[in-house]
C-alpha cells in the first residue's frame, strides 16, 4: 500500500503533502507493461494526481488528469478520488529512447513537449471545473506546478521521482506537493525556497530511508510543521460488470447484434487489468436492452 502524509506549517500559511507511491507505480507496471521510461512518465503523473486528488475537499470528488504530449507514449490520464486512490492509462506503454543528457530516464522525451495538460474536477456540481494549460516542461512535475500556478492560481511546489531497476521493477516512487496560501509571509517563501532548494530529489531520500513523513517534515523546515493527517493510498480502478454493461449498451442494438453473431465478447478495462466476459446470449440480452433506450430488461419489467 502507499502513504500520503500532510503537514502543515505552524502559521498554517503552507501545507506540504507527501506520497510514498512505489506499490502504485508498481501496480502501474504490472497492469500496462510499460518501458522503463513509461512507468516513470505515467507514474509520476498519477502520482501528482493523486496528490492534487487528496486536496479534494468533498468526499465523492474526484480529479483527472490528462497529459496529451506531442511524444512516443501519447496521451496520458489519471484519475484521482479525494483519498489520493489512483488509476492510470497510457496510449503507448512501450516506449524505447535513449536515456537522456544526465544518464537518466528521458521522460521529456517520452511525453512531448508541445501539447497540454487538462484538468477536470467533478465536485458534484453540475458542471465539473476543467482548466487547461499547455505543456512547459514534460518532466510532469514542473506541468503540475504550472497548471496550479496559472489555471487555480495557487503558488506551489510539486516533484515527482519514480526509480525502475533494470528488470522493469519500481525500485521506490514518491513526491510532494507544497500548496502556499494567499496570506504567507515572504519570510515564508524564503524558507520554502531554501529549503527545496537543499533537499535532495525524492527518489534518492526514500533510497536513504526517508519516509514520506520525513520528506514533508523536511519541506516545511524552520516553520515548526506538524502532522496534519497520515493515509493508506492505492492504485484502485472503479470498474465493474455492470458499468461496462452500460458501454455496451451505448454501442446500439445493431453493432450488439454483430457481436452476439460473433459468439460474444471480452471487455478489457483501460485502467486494470479485469476483462469482463460476456456470452453471445447475454449480448442479445444487452442488445434488446439498447432498442429499448438504454433501458435494462429487468428495470422494463
Ligand atoms: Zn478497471
Amino acid at each position: 500500500m502507499g502513504r500520503i502524509v500532510r503537514a502543515i506549517a505552524k502559521d498554517a500559511s503552507v501545507v506540504c503533502s507527501a506520497i510514498d507511491g512505489k506499490d502504485i507505480a508498481a501496480r502501474i507496471e504490472e497492469i500496462h507493461k510499460p518501458s522503463a521510461v513509461v512507468t516513470a512518465a505515467l507514474g509520476r503523473l498519477a502520482l501528482g494526481t493523486s496528490l492534487m486528488g487528496f486536496g479534494l475537499k468533498g468526499k465523492d470528488d474526484t480529479i483527472t488528469v490528462r497529459l496529451d504530449g506531442d511524444g512516443p507514449a501519447g496521451m496520458m490520464i489519471c484519475v484521482a478520488d479525494s483519498y489520493g486512490n489512483v488509476k492510470a492509462d497510457v496510449m503507448n506503454p512501450v516506449v524505447e529512447i535513449p536515456a537522456n543528457s544526465a544518464g537518466k530516464l528521458d521522460v521529456r522525451g517520452a511525453v512531448g513537449t508541445e501539447g497540454t495538460l487538462s484538468v477536470i474536477k467533478d465536485m458534484g456540481l453540475k458542471e465539473p471545473y476543467c482548466g487547461q494549460v499547455p505543456i512547459v516542461s514534460g518532466e510532469i512535475a514542473e506541468d503540475i506546478t504550472n497548471y496550479l500556478a496559472v489555471s487555480e492560481q495557487v503558488p506551489s511546489v510539486c516533484a515527482l521521482g519514480v526509480l525502475v531497476n533494470s528488470d522493469l521493477s519500481v525500485k521506490n516512487a514518491g513526491g510532494f506537493l507544497i500548496q502556499v496560501l494567499p496570506f504567507a509571509s515572504d519570510e515564508v517563501i524564503t524558507q520554502i525556497e531554501q529549503n527545496i532548494t537543499k533537499m535532495q530529489s525524492v527518489t534518492k531520500l526514500m533510497e536513504e530511508g526517508k519516509s514520506c513523513e520525513d520528506i514533508a517534515l523536511m519541506a516545511l523546515d524552520g516553520l515548526e510543521p506538524n502532522v496534519l493527517d497520515d493515509f493508506e493510498v492505492n492504485y484502485k480502478c472503479d470498474c465493474s460488470r455492470e458499468r461496462t454493461e452500460r458501454v455496451l449498451v451505448s454501442l446500439g442494438r445493431e453493432q450488439l447484434e454483430d457481436i452476439a453473431k460473433d459468439g460474444g465478447t471480452d471487455v478489457k478495462c483501460n485502467f486494470c487489468d479485469k476483462v469482463y466476459h460476456f456470452t453471445s446470449e447475454e449480448i442479445t440480452e444487452l442488445s434488446k436492452a439498447a432498442a429499448n433506450g438504454g433501458k435494462s430488461g429487468e428495470e422494463n419489467a
